[in-house]
């Protein structure tokens, strides 16, 4: 890189460092700019997990930043290197999707379609063990090593927020990195259940099969949403068994352990406990002590020694939150124009009443509301439907989490379908703005909120 560029993205970095600091990582000192081409400011990244992050969250605020520095319009534009060695280790791309001449047309069920997004954030070295996950790190460790002969399937389970998705991208990755030819298949078992119903629809299993079938690691992620779906359940069974009895790998996580889903099967509760079943609990004081600490470094939040300390013993629910505290502080030190410091991070907290004893209604009251004045299912609101019908109440439901209750954005969308800040912020901003000029879902949401204010009378305590 010349030394021009190695200057002007520096400044870039700076700048993204001060303004955006939320998206800023530190892996991003290794980016590889090359240069201003017809007008576009271009990096080359050569890893497909960051690839994807940057593409889909940083586009903008580094268009932003390169503005701001050089003082022009200066779009970004992150590209995989031309050998197109990298093209192909797309994670996307390797379930063999792109080589079925059936699936080429642009009339592929959308969820058939979703692009599998793995967060670089969610590797093994950014997991920190503790005694409340040692077994299910260690399992997916050597699942990783050996997929198909370690544990099959693997199934972890445990509350919200714990680390499941966290670590089965994991695995996923270090698969990838490995073997990138992998075919890896990465799916919210929302979007599992929507493919399904699209694809009976449309009356195109045979796409459907081919799809999860013709896979060397499957991951189905929030299983237990399997609940009461008989059909999926049935599909799913096959599937399964297709994968078992040749030596697939299976992977999946569930919010309890198998036996305790509603309404599942019995022949699917025994074969997912077949393999190895690990519980992740609730991090102690220590390891989220060492938790805060990692995502402040992965963040390239500076902090001081007490924070991280000040922070564990008033968050102890779950590790979802305490990067949500830790958003919280950042931003309330960008605000005061101040470094982090204990009397900031106690600012930044002061302003949450703490949780338990709150009177707002939680998420799952919200998404329950908001799935009852629209008539739909809570998979579809918590899939990747991007249908009109589904898409705003989806929106609208974040708009009311934002709202209603003190969970920051990350959280939010971490309970609605595993979304992004981003996604949210943006749901956010277009409710407001529709709510201006659409006198129709101006009142739908002020009855949304009467129904949340009237349940939180009846219910004080919840949560
Ligand atoms: P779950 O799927 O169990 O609801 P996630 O895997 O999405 O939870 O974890 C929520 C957040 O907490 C993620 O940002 C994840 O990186 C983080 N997290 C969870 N467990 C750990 C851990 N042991 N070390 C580091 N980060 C963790
Ligand atoms: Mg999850």
């Amino acid at each position: 890189m010349a030394r021009s560029d190695r200057e002007l993205r520096g400044k870039i970095l700076e700048y993204l460092r001060k303004h955006h600091g939320d998206i800023c990582r530190h892996w991003f000192d290794d980016l590889d700019m090359i240069g201003v081409e017809g007008g576009v400011l271009r990096f080359v990244v050569a890893e497909p997990v960051r690839l994807r992050y940057l593409q889909r969250t940083a586009t903008n605020a580094f268009s932003e930043a390169a503005q701001a520095v050089t003082g022009r319009l200066l779009p970004v534009r992150f590209l995989a290197p031309l050998n197109g060695q990298s093209a192909t280790r797309f994670p996307d791309r390797s379930s063999g999707i792109g080589s079925a001449p059936m699936l080429d047309g642009s009339d592929t069920p959308a969820s058939l379609d979703e692009q599998m997004v793995l967060s670089p954030d969610f590797s093994f070295d950014q997991f920190v063990v503790g005694p409340e996950n040692r077994l299910a790190h260690a399992a997916a460790l050597a699942v990783a090593d050996r997929p198909g002969r370690a544990y099959n399937p693997f199934v972890i389970h445990g509350g919200v927020g714990l680390g499941k998705t966290h670590l089965l991208q994991a695995v996923c990755q270090a698969v990838l990195a490995r073997q990138p030819s992998a075919r890896v298949v990465y799916i919210s078992c929302a979007t599992f259940i929507d493919a399904f119903h699209e694809c009976v629809k449309a009356g195109r299993m045979p796409e459907f099969r081919h799809r999860f079938r013709n896979v060397d690691l499957l991951v189905i992620d929030d299983v237990h949403l399997l609940s009461r779906h008989e059909q999926t359940q049935d599909e799913f069974f096959h599937t399964f068994n297709a994968l078992h009895q040749s030596g697939r790998q299976i992977m999946l996580s569930s919010d309890v352990a198998p036996t305790e889903i509603p309404a599942l099967e019995e022949r699917l509760t025994s074969r997912f406990n077949s393999g190895l079943v690990a519980r992740v609990d609730r991090p102690s004081f220590e390891t989220r002590v060492a938790i805060i600490k990692a995502k402040a470094k992965l963040q390239q939040l500076e902090i001081p020694d007490d924070v991280p300390a000040y922070v564990a013993a008033r968050i102890d629910t779950n590790i979802r939150e305490l990067e949500g505290a830790l958003a919280r502080i950042r931003a309330m030190a960008q605000a005061n124009i101040a470094p982090v410091s204990l009397d900031v991070a106690k600012q930044a907290l002061a302003q949450e009443p703490r949780r338990d004893s709150e009177r707002s209604p939680s998420i799952h009251v919200i998404i329950e509301a908001v799935t009852r004045y629209y008539n739909l299912k809570v998979t579809d609101l918590l899939g990747k439907k991007r249908h009109k019908s589904v898409a705003l109440p989806r929106q609208v439901a974040m708009w009311l989490a934002r709202r209603h209750t003190r969970y920051s954005l990350e959280e939010i969308g971490g309970h609605i379908g595993g979304r992004d800040h981003s996604t949210v912020l943006h749901a956010v901003r277009t409710v407001d703005h529709r709510r201006q000029i659409d006198g129709s879902l101006s009142s739908d949401v002020a009855r949304l909120e009467r129904s949340l204010a009237r349940r939180d009378e009846e219910t004080p305590a919840q949560e």
